[in-house]
């Protein structure tokens, strides 16, 4: 791939973002408690999860790999952060989800995988091919600060998830209030640890890449947040009033 070619899909995903955000903030992306009819065929929820998680995984292995830089320390460290989150996102998470039963729409698993495929992309170029990452940035305060954000945010997101994924009772599919941790604060911590650790990833990276999707995060989960916020005050009459949707004491 072409720096040029590398750039404009960068920007491509800028504009994904702007989109997203804009229609998203409309519409209720249709998976999980918002899934409804009316959005074609569905597929059972857990492998539409596996699906549009690999390809982070897969196709960003055989990109990294091609690239020049493939075996130098720092892009395998960066390497390592991004499949550590993907591998449990795909193949753990799913797994631990309580939604016997449960579908999504075939169009938003299609959806996701475009996007995946097109972000993977762009982050696996960056890492072995265009980013210039010598040894020494293992000292740089941007490596350093940017791999700290990530697992600070991947932390809330693990815990945020978990205590999401023990309300429900083996065979129960219904939905409770959250308590304890962020909870307390917050109505979507596992939001907040996403949209972290992907400005963690865009600092350790300094890139446009990492930006861009760090971007596309905020866009893409910011507004479901404020949408199951507004879910869990509509729902339970006894939703605790001081809580906010995804930034304690302020949104
Ligand atoms: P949700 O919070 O909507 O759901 C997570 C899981 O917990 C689902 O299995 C859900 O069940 C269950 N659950 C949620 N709330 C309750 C409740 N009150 N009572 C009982 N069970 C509940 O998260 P998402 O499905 O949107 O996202 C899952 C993960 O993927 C998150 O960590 C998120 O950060 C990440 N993600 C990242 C994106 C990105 O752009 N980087 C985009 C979207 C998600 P059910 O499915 O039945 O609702």
């Amino acid at each position: 791939m072409s720096p040029e070619l590398h750039t404009i899909l960068i920007w491509i995903q800028i504009a994904a973002a702007l989109v997203t955000v804009l229609l998203v903030s409309r519409v209720r992306a249709p998976y999980g408690r918002h899934n409804r009819v009316g959005w074609g065929p569905q597929l059972p929820a857990r492998w539409g999860w596996i699906a549009m998680e690999s390809p982070p995984i897969l196709l960003f292995l055989w990109i990294y790999l091609r690239g020049p830089h493939a075996a130098d320390v720092v892009p395998l460290v960066l390497l390592a952060l991004w499949q550590l989150h993907y591998i449990h996102r795909a193949y753990v998470f799913p797994f631990r989800m309580r939604n016997s039963g449960k579908t999504m729409p075939v169009l938003v698993v299609l959806l996701a995988i475009a996007f995946n495929s097109l972000n993977a992309t762009i982050n696996a170029t960056q890492l072995s091919r265009f980013g210039d990452y010598p040894a020494q940035w293992l000292l740089d305060p941007r490596l350093i600060v940017g791999a700290a954000i990530f697992l600070v945010g991947m932390g809330i997101n693990l815990h945020a998830d978990t205590v999401l994924l023990n309300l429900r009772r083996p065979g129960e599919t219904g939905y409770k209030i959250p308590k304890g941790g962020l909870y307390r604060f917050i109505s979507c911590p596992n939001y907040l640890g996403e949209i972290l650790e992907w400005i963690g990833f865009a600092v350790a990276t300094w890139s446009m890449a990492g930006l861009a999707f760090a971007l596309y995060t905020i866009a893409n989960v910011g507004p479901r947040a404020l949408s199951h916020h507004r879910w869990y005050r509509e729902t339970f009459p006894d939703y605790p009033k001081r809580r906010r949707a995804l930034i304690p004491f302020v949104l």
